[in-house]
């Protein structure tokens, strides 16, 4: 298929072209020559280093029978590997539509590399000197790119988002339980006549008053704590103190919750009744409304609020919650009612389109609500970031965000309050132990070169939004029996095959039909999702109605494309990735109509 539309480059356009190898490995030759002066410094610093020592691999060894021949063994079965990665799925081309992944960037990729053949251990500064240097940099850079204070928002970075989500629940863990503590205390001294919705939410300004006020000590506090004490023991405390049952602590959460967050509560001993799902509206946004009516609910049954989250980019649909009024509903209740919740937001898909909200074109695609989310995130306490998905950066790296120091305490009773936390080790507050530092330098490298700008990444995300714009128009107009969702905050959508006056369910077998061809096509990669009516009911029912789909199905199946790759909407290639695609889709759906 030859493109018949001639586009202009702009230099800012062609410059962003250096960032990518390119579908075609274009930019191979350069590739190949930076990392082989990474190599090739990489060696003579070794060399140099302790140059007098002497070598304990002789010229001699080398021309050993048994070594050559155990080397070129290991060669063998080097290409062998290489070979049978060429079976692996190709995510690096424009026809791969279907998770969250795309070829990386070259900064990213460079500086992991680079990275690797150091293998820093971010555990603590003995074993990544340069490492945590890196790392404490690259926090910086992803705190300016959310709003946060460069030097006073904290973070560092993970195995991505799942974990970074649990390290958001354990912060906001750490933080009500010492309110509680104090709370449950008070009750059991007759030192306060306030609820336990009330004391559990007190803010660390009362928190510090009322400690100095009655002049309590840590370890009089500890055994009323659920995490430092026995829960169990802490339970009986609470029900004396406050006279009434207890039943523990929620955690309201959209009803698109991620898997991650199951995981989250799961392991922080919350139980699966804490989960609270929060409605979602016809576009699959949280409900600001239904949020207030759980956290009043909450506060009749005295369950405190461990965490409100909030989803900035959703795996199914790329959907933005409305960050803003959600943040506008809990700041009213702190600054009216003394009642602090955190809000983590979970930004692990979408946080880097803040990359684009300066750029005039994104402004149009993305829609004023969504600006106004991305604009917010910054008022939250803490965000979970995946720069291995839209920051193009390799597995596996995700980032957790915490405002400010207060926000950061994890498991040592008394630091948040004490001020001891300059001398902390960075190990004491992650989630897991050894780190690596490819991810931190990785983000670091596509910072300096690239930028989290409108001047360099949100180019590339303009044009995947752009890229979503065009795919849909394509297939609007030449494609009447594929439906889209009406839902499409970023560069994802998904689709239906459905006919006017169709069961639901005749549409999702179609659909899983559909599917299933493209799966075995080498064609095209997408990907599927499946929306319940229990947690996208009004999507589901505002969609069918557009579609006259007659609903006899607690299910909707849908087929899901994530357009990431920066060259989607490339009209200099010879074949045209998008038209290609719906030319592709055509033929397809003719062929299970049959
Ligand atoms: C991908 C994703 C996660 C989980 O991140 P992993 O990096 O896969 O652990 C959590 N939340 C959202 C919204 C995501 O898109």
């Amino acid at each position: 298929m030859k493109s018949s539309r001639k586009v202009k480059c702009s230099h800012e356009d062609i410059a962003l072209k250096s960032f990518f190898i390119g579908p075609q490995s274009e930019n191979a030759e350069w590739t190949q020559r930076e990392i082989n002066r990474i190599l090739k410094k990489y060696f003579s610093w070794r060399r140099h280093l302790f140059h007098k020592d002497g070598r304990v691999i002789s010229a001699h060894d080398q021309q050993d029978k048994l070594f050559k021949k155990r080397q070129a063994d290991l060669a063998q079965k080097l290409h062998r590997l290489s070979d049978r990665f060429e079976g692996e799925t190709p995510k690096h081309t424009p026809r791969y539509v279907a998770h969250m992944v795309s070829e990386v960037s070259l900064p990213a990729l460079l500086g992991h590399f680079l990275t690797l053949l150091h293998n820093p251990n971010n555990i603590g500064k003995e074993v990544a000197k340069v490492g945590l240097e890196m790392e404490a940099e690259a926090i910086d850079d992803l705190a300016t790119l959310v709003g946060y204070k460069k030097g006073v928002a904290q973070g560092h970075f993970t195995s991505g988002g799942t974990v970074a989500n649990i390290e958001g629940l354990w912060r906001a863990r750490f933080r009500f339980d010492h309110w509680l503590s104090l709370g449950s205390y008070l009750r059991n001294y007759n030192k306060s006549r306030e609820s336990l919705f009330e004391l559990a939410h007190m803010g660390w300004d009362q928190f510090k008053k009322t400690i100095q006020k009655h002049q309590i000590a840590d370890e009089a506090l500890k055994s009323y704590s659920l995490v430092a004490s026995q829960p169990w023991v802490a339970f009986r405390h609470l029900e004396a103190g406050f006279g009434h049952q207890f039943n523990g602590a929620v955690i309201l959460v959209p009803g698109h919750k991620h898997y991650s967050w199951m995981k989250a509560v799961s392991l922080l001993g919350f139980g699966e009744e804490a989960f609270w799902s929060v409605e979602l509206d016809r576009f699959g946004h949280m409900k600001p409304s239904d949020l207030s009516l759980k956290i009043d609910r909450a506060r009749k049954a005295n369950r405190p609020v461990a965490m409100v989250v909030s989803v900035a980019g959703t795996t199914e649909l790329g959907d933005v919650d409305s960050v803003h009024e959600i943040q506008n509903t809990l700041d009213d209740l702190k600054k009216n009612q003394g009642i602090h919740i955190w809000n983590h937001i979970d930004a692990a898909y979408g946080g880097f389109f803040c990359s684009t909200l300066k750029d005039p074109v994104s402004q149009k695609i993305l829609s004023e609500r969504t600006l106004q989310a991305f604009q917010a995130l910054h008022r939250a306490e803490s965000i979970t970031l995946d720069p291995h998905k839209l920051g193009y950066v390799p597995y596996s790296c995700g980032a957790i965000l915490v405002k400010d120091e207060s926000c950061n305490g994890v498991s040592q009773f008394a630091a948040a309050y004490l001020d001891q936390t300059k001398e902390r080790q960075i190990w004491t507050t992650t989630l897991e132990g050894s780190r690596p530092a490819m991810g931190a330098t990785a983000v670091w490298l596509s910072s300096q070169s690239l930028g989290f700008n409108e001047k360099g990444l949100g180019v590339i995300l303009r044009k995947c939004l752009e890229a979503r714009v065009a795919l849909t128009q394509l297939i609007l107009e030449q494609l009447p029996e594929v439906k889209i969702i009406d839902a499409q905050d970023t560069n994802i959508f998904c689709f239906s095959v459905a006919r006017s006056g169709q069961k639901s369910s005749v549409a999702n077998k179609l659909t899983e039909k559909l599917f299933d061809r493209i799966v075995k096509s080498p064609e095209f990669s997408v990907s599927r999702t499946i929306l319940h009516v229990n947690q996208y009911g009004e999507l589901i029912r505002h969609n069918a109605a557009n579609w006259s789909l007659e609903l006899d199905s607690d299910r909707l199946f849908l087929i899901r494309i994530v357009l990431m790759n920066p060259f989607s909407t490339s009209k200099v290639s010879k074949f045209d990735y998008l038209q290609g695609f719906v030319t592709f889709l055509k033929r397809e759906i003719k062929r299970i109509a049959k």
